[in-house]
């Protein structure tokens, strides 16, 4: 027998998503790869994963002191949040409420709503209280099972602001069981005071922005918004290009509401990521299939705003993409920080198997953030983070739409949310 500090024994299924060899899982046929191993436990040791098995094996091979029965609930790999912009000041829940009573959009910007509203929120804001604001935010994403996080700056849109942002994230995952992956989004919107100057705004991104966000080491990715009223193809070029040279990686919000060639862009580039992708054509979809670019689509935002743009999630898997679905959680267009829901979207929206949403909100996640060697299966080796939840089998994710399943996380091995609750 050896020892173990912990075993997980008596799941209903440990689903691993621990096939091929490759970071993500590409096209139709390795997304449904999915195996579950039936009556499954799990043997962890200083954090990590030691052995995968049936608990009738593991308990031949294993003891240690702690144990935790799953008594026939379900454990997978924690969830990964491939897209979010967690570092606003306040909601935009009045902007909502006009919006349900049947205002459009120009009549909200004339009430001082809309992202510009959110910028000048958070440009007032104090950094300790945009610290606590994110620390929050990532308690809630934790209490839904997911234990790293792609975490965007993007609504300061100075660079005091914007280094701020960067720094909010950074000082909020401290000492916070979830990974936040930092990602700089100076390129969200042209912010007013740069109303008819944009050039100086690119400008001032690439020369000043950027160099600061590189030194400090505030962010591994740059984002750029390629999009009608947001930047043009080639400013997204110039920015994603001063950023590799400053060695950040891209990613690029493209394709929202037409093919306006973002994600053309973000194959040229190679970046690691390219989001909402709900406009692109076919050509799009093989230049990013080609070019291993992960498609993170935003289901819950099409949701949100009345279903008028949602992806073609088929087609990209057709095109041989390993596909990613994250939650996009904003003030304006997604205020969720439930990746379970997002699954079930996947599903009822997009038209994916459950197998599928199951391998976008973890495995190819993890590869849309750069955190393929340590987040998204389950495998000897690797830091046992897993979430455990209340359902027989890893269907009931995308099926209990809305629904928190979650009873326990664990981040290295430890306990860090019990009963839905979180454990100080
Ligand atoms: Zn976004």
């Amino acid at each position: 027998m050896k020892s173990a500090d912990l075993l997980i024994l008596g799941a209903a299924q440990v689903v691993t998503l621990d096939g091929g060899g490759e970071a993500a899982c590409r096209g139709a046929d390795e997304m449904n790869a999915v195996h579950a191993i039936a009556d499954g436990a799990i043997a962890i040791r200083r954090g990590k994963v030691v052995d995968v098995g049936s608990t009738n094996e593991m308990l031949h091979r294993w003891h240690a002191l702690q144990r935790i029965h799953c008594r026939g609930r379900t454990v997978l790999p924690g969830f990964v949040d491939a897209h979010t912009h967690p570092v606003f000041a306040r909601g935009r829940e009045d902007e909502f409420a006009m919006r349900c009573r049947g205002a459009d959009y120009e009549a909200i910007l004339a009430a001082g709503g809309g992202i510009h509203a959110s910028a000048r929120a958070t440009r007032a804001a104090r950094q300790g209280d945009l610290t606590r604001l994110v620390r929050e935010r990532f308690d809630s994403m934790l209490r839904h099972g997911t234990v790293a996080v792609e975490a965007k700056s993007g609504y300061g849109l100075s660079t005091r602001s914007e280094l701020a942002s960067l720094r909010a994230i950074r000082s909020a995952a401290a000492r916070h069981p979830i990974t936040a992956v930092r990602t700089f989004l100076g390129a969200h919107v042209v912010p007013e005071e740069y109303s008819g100057r944009r050039r100086a705004y690119v400008d001032l991104i690439v020369n000043e922005m950027l160099p600061r966000v590189a030194s400090g080491r505030l962010a591994k990715f740059c984002d750029v918004f390629v999009e009608q009223g947001a930047f043009t193809v080639r400013e997204g070029g110039r920015i994603l290009r001063a950023a590799h040279a400053l060695g950040l990686r891209g990613k690029v919000h493209a394709d929202q509401f037409r093919d306006g060639g973002g994600a053309r862009l973000a194959a040229r580039m190679r970046a690691v990521s390219v989001e909402h992708v709900d406009a692109t054509d076919a050509a799009g979809m093989r230049a990013l299939a080609r070019a291993r670019v992960v498609p993170v689509l935003l289901p819950s935002a099409s949701l949100f705003t009345g279903l008028t743009h949602v992806p073609n999630a088929r087609a990209l898997i057709e095109a041989g993409c390993a596909v990613a679905l994250a939650t996009d959680f904003n003030p304006g267009t997604s205020p969720t920080e439930n990746l379970q829901l997002v699954a079930s979207l996947g599903c009822s929206l997009l038209k994916m198997t459950p197998e599928e949403v199951i391998v976008a909100i973890t495995r190819n996640a993890a590869a849309a953030c750069g955190l393929e060697d340590s987040h998204g299966r389950i495998a000897i080796g690797r830091p046992a983070h897993l979430v455990i939840i209340d359902a027989p089998s890893y269907v009931h994710i995308p099926y209990r739409m809305g629904t928190n399943l979650v009873h326990q996380v664990l981040v290295s091995g430890r306990v860090v949310v019990e009963d839905g609750r979180l454990k100080d």
